[in-house]
């Protein structure tokens, strides 16, 4: 990893570039830039820089890769892999791009909007909106994070089912490559067979190997119709054959699956104020599993409820849910997505849970969770299950939390053998270590474990060939 001091030369060909308005300097003003979410990754610079513009940015890669300074790119820093955060080395400067918020361009005939990488993925699902569009990129940190964090991870969230990740939704991107040239990609096309297709370095490459200062996304037509359940299920084989079921009878209207195990309902109700239990009985034990389902489409507006009604009772005539509700207001099915959205805070704030991102087939998905809790109960009696995701993406929040007699530091002991025991499973299965949150730092070592040497020789030689001197968020998705 590149190790050079920031010296005050470059430090103040830095702050010239982007004048007083564009850097921090004082520990305190920094300090928000330098840790994570979960303050569980905490590092520190001596300059972080808040470029107004491309041309900027450039001008700083270019200063840094002259002195040889590593760069540690930053959006709205909310990932949870390590990889927006910089070393405790003070070596690197955090470029920031949350002053480059402007949206470019809206075309209704492409269908597209053209963005600065620092807009806040809100704010283009707003922008989009406003003329009639679905921007269809959604997930819990909305409201913090920026379109450049949002590619550079690759973001999926609870509308991939229908609409497909972050990668699927980017036509075009402009990127300050390692060197400090400008990359004009900023292509609005459909159909480009004019060779390898650059743009997916960069999605999914966690600032390692550019920084990425504009994107034209990909806009689909703003639904009409939208309806909301919230179900429940005996086991998550029976949310996968809810979700065949629902396949066969919505097709494409089906937008979003997710499933969730009761214990973080639990976490959700005891530690996050203004939610209840949509399905609370108090003459009955609570359900151990459960869906939240949406379907949405253009049309009248309540076109798609009698689809949905009637493929949850036949759902139930086979057995399958035991019971649900369809939400009967905007603002009902709002609360059922507040639900969701919360449970990430609900678990924060529940204390020490070992987080997996995992994604396995669709089809794999009850094996994995049958397979993943009996290993651990067998190694660790009383742990408990804390899972939940995006059941019709096969990715799963399998976030284990210690045994009630456990202090959390015992637990946290145990962080390489869960994993381990959990990954193992995930690898049987031909899943993924990370379905969503990336590599960063946290999963660096396991990605080293499970990938082929064929696949991480092939990353570090793309590493090696656009960033030779590893200034680019070195220490980060791959070693070189
Ligand atoms: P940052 O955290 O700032 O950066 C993330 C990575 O991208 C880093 O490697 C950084 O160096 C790099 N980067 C940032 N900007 C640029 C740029 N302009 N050019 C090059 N590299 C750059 N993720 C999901 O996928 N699905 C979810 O459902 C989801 N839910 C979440 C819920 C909560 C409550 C939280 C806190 C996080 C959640 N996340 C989720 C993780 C996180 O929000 C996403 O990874 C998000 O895409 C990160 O965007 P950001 O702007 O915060 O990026």
């Amino acid at each position: 990893m590149t190790q050079t001091k920031v010296d005050e030369t470059t430090l103040g060909l830095l702050k010239g570039i982007v004048g007083e308005a564009g850097y921090l300097d004082r520990p305190d003003d920094m300090a928000p830039y330098c840790a994570s979410w979960r303050d569980d990754w905490v590092g520190q610079v001596p300059l972080v820089l808040r470029p107004a513009n491309t041309q900027q940015v450039a001008a700083i890669v270019e200063t840094c890769a002259a002195a040889g300074v590593a760069i540690v790119p930053q959006g709205g820093n909310t990932g949870l892999t390590g990889a927006s955060q910089p070393h405790d080395t003070g070596n690197e400067v955090v470029v920031s791009l949350n002053r480059m918020t402007t949206i470019r361009a809206l075309d209704a005939d492409d269908a597209t909007i053209t963005v600065d990488a620092g807009v806040v993925l809100h704010d283009v699902q707003r922008a989009a909106s406003e003329a009639g569009f679905l921007f269809p990129l959604s997930l819990g940190a909305e409201g913090s994070c920026r379109i450049g964090g949002n590619l550079s991870t690759n973001a999926g969230g609870v509308q991939v089912l229908r609409y497909g990740n972050a990668r699927a939704l980017t036509l075009g991107l402009e990127v300050v490559l390692p060197d400090g040239r400008i990359w004009d990609g900023l292509r609005v096309l459909a159909k480009d067979n004019t060779g390898y297709d650059l743009k997916q370095m960069f999605i999914g490459g966690e600032g390692t190997l550019g920084i990425i200062t504009g994107a034209v996304l990909r806009l689909h037509p703003r639904p009409t119709a939208r309806e909301t359940a919230f179900a429940a299920v005996s086991d998550p084989r029976a949310g996968l054959a809810v979700l065949r079921l629902l396949r066969e009878q919505m097709g494409d209207a089906l937008s979003a699956c997710e499933l969730m195990r009761r214990a973080i309902i639990d976490f959700l109700l005891e530690h996050v104020p203004g939610h209840s239990d949509p399905l609370a009985d108090p003459l009955a034990q609570p359900h151990p599993w459960y869906m939240l389902i949406e379907v949405s489409g253009q049309g009248a507006p309540d076109h798609l409820r009698a689809g949905l009604e009637d493929a949850l009772a036949r759902a139930m005539e086979q057995g399958l849910i035991t019971d649900a509700v369809m939400a009967t207001s905007q603002g009902q099915a709002a609360r059922f997505w507040k639900m969701r959205e919360d449970l990430a805070e609900a678990q924060k704030r529940a204390g020490v849970g070992i987080k997996h991102d995992v994604s396995v087939p669709v089809s794999q998905v009850p094996t994995f969770l049958a397979q993943a809790d009996a290993a651990l109960d067998a190694a660790y009696p009383g742990i408990r299950h804390c899972s939940f995701g995006h059941l019709g993406d096969g990715n799963i929040h399998y976030n284990p939390v210690a045994p009630p007699n456990w202090d959390g530091a015992r637990f946290k002991a145990e962080t390489t053998a869960i994993n381990r025991i959990v990954h193992d499973i995930v690898a049987k299965l031909n899943g993924s270590i990370s379905a969503e949150h990336g590599i960063g730092r946290l999963r660096l070592s396991e990605n080293e474990h499970y990938k082929s040497a064929v696949e991480l020789d092939m990353m570090r030689s793309i590493k090696r060939a656009l960033d030779p001197a590893n200034i680019m968020n070195p220490g980060k998705t791959i070693r070189v």
